[in-house]
């Protein structure tokens, strides 16, 4: 190290691989004795000159003068030789930006760890646990990587500090396996691959055990192999999922692309194909980040298909009763909000025990199906229908007024009674109830209103609609002549 300049110079010197276990700095003083100063990550932190995660060391250099420097590097790891050398103010500012960066990077690990954390005490899908769980190892794992949880948790444990690194790229792989085959439902969408990827999942598992007894230089090969293997398994595993119409498998299958595109970017720049800048430097580590966003989403896609199942009537595929329950209430709401007529038809089959008893139970699901699929291909998109419970169904109808609504219900009421069933033929009965000028003063009320119409309808011989406004008028006058 030279000094050209006429006053004496401080520098420092900056090794930016902190895995390594043993470092020793030799330089001549002034009087021309060496002088050592020995480190590593194999020595407690405190131990070091200057407490920063890498290492640095102070090299000083008379005025135009020039001084020997050097160094011996030991590691049963990799040995990474990353030398810089500048004077206190720059490293300072430079390594402002780095935490700032770092704060940044591992912040968004956290978002996304108590984002997920509360989705997972709101749903407990097991999909969440296990992403919580991967998470939580992949960040740690580029945490002990940079050098950092050695500085911060566990400063006084070399030892682990050693071992941390295989114990978490091995909790890694275990967890993202795990996390792969739960949010894609592998077990059932691929099976075979699945028994696949569960097999390295266990071996990892044996990794893991490996880890933590073996030394590093015994343990690191195997971990490499399994690492190298999982990522064609887990792609091959969410193409094979995407190809099936698994809704989260886009997502997933994106994740993996930015982890592999990030990892690309850093060895194209580790052979010099692409210039060395922030974004090569940390390609994995910022692919890393993105894949984690990615997996959050498959994640959300996979919620919406929950919520879409708790809304579905598994019978006959429409919505439910939870669903119209709740759809009542905010349709009820915006009607008397915009003045608009809301029509509500309950629909109950006729003598649908006795078709049950005559047919079979089997031939009433395939009934109740053909009915529902009437329902779904006839009336209007802005119509809900639901199955209300049984042989029950309702259609809810936005702006629609009593009268257009009593039509539409008898084109239902013809319309099903003509339709083919596999066994004879059923009708129905239909009570119809309208919200107009503030006819009722709850959602509850309406419904109450359809469902006495229904009854009156039943009562006064079955297979016809009536609205409620006619339900008096019409039951007496049939009671009367006696049908
Ligand atoms: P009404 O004309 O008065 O409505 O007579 P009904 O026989 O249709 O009415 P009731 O309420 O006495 O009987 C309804 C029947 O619907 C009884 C039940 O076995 C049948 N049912 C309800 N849910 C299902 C289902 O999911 N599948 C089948 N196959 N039958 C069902
Ligand atoms: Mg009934
Ligand atoms: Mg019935």
């Amino acid at each position: 190290v030279s000094n050209s300049s006429d006053a004496s110079a401080k520098a420092l010197l900056r090794q930016d691989y902190p895995l390594s276990d043993r470092l020793d700095l030799w330089q001549q003083s002034e009087s021309g004795e060496w002088l050592q100063v020995s480190t590593g990550d194999q020595t407690v932190f405190s131990s070091r000159d200057i407490q920063h995660r890498d290492f640095v060391f102070r090299v000083e250099v008379p005025a135009r003068n020039s001084r020997q420097v050097y160094l011996r590097f030991s590691s049963s790891g990799p040995i990474n030789i990353g030398l810089s050398i500048s004077d206190e103010a720059t490293l300072i500012s430079r390594i402002g930006r780095e935490q700032l960066g770092y704060g940044i990077y591992f912040g968004g690990f956290l978002v996304l760890l108590f984002y997920n954390l509360f989705i997972f005490i709101a749903v407990r899908d097991r999909a969440f646990f296990h992403y919580l769980l991967y998470l939580a190892s992949y960040g740690t794992y580029f945490a002990v990587h940079n050098g950092l949880t050695f500085q911060y948790f566990w400063p006084d444990s070399p030892a682990w500090g050693n071992k941390s690194l295989v114990v978490l790229l091995a909790l890694t792989l275990v967890w993202g396996l795990r996390f792969s085959r739960s949010i894609l439902n592998s077990d059932r969408t691929c099976p075979r691959l699945d028994k696949l990827a569960a097999t390295h999942q266990w071996l990892s598992v044996a990794g893991l055990v490996g880890a933590i007894v073996l030394p590093y230089s015994q343990i690191i090969l195997p971990l490499a192999i399994l690492s190298a293997l999982a990522p064609p398994i887990l792609i091959w595993m969410g193409a094979v999922s995407f190809f099936a119409g698994h809704p989260a498998a886009r997502y997933f299958l994106v994740a993996w692309s930015m982890l592999l595109v990030g990892v690309s970017a850093y060895m194209l720049k580790t052979f010099g194909l692409l210039p060395h800048n922030f974004i090569t430097h940390n390609g994995f580590q910022i692919g890393s980040l993105i894949e984690m966003v990615l997996l959050s989403l498959a994640l959300a896609s996979r919620v919406s298909e929950l919520q879409r199942h708790s809304f579905t009537d598994g019978l006959t595929g429409i919505f439910n009763r939870r669903s119209f329950d709740e759809h009542l209430r905010d349709a009820f709401a915006h009607s008397v909000r915009y003045r608009q007529p809301l029509s509500l038809m309950l629909i109950d089959v006729d003598h649908f025990k006795a078709y049950n008893d005559t047919h079979g139970h089997q031939f009433g699901d395939d009934a109740l199906r053909a009915i529902a699929q009437h329902l779904q291909k006839t009336l209007r998109r802005s119509d809900r229908r639901c199955r209300y419970g049984g042989e029950e169904f309702v259609v809810l109808m936005p702006g629609t007024t009593e009268d257009e609504a009593r039509i539409l219900g008898e084109r239902q009421r013809e319309q099903i009674a003509a339709l083919e069933l596999a066994q004879g033929s059923l009708t129905i009965s239909v009570g119809v109830a309208t919200l107009a000028d503030a006819s009722f003063s709850t959602e509850a009320e309406v419904l109450g209103a359809a469902d006495e119409a229904l009854y009156a309808a039943k009562r006064t011989g079955r297979d016809r609609v009536l609205r409620h406004t006619d339900r008096h008028v019409v039951a007496s006058a049939n009671l009367a002549t006696g049908t």
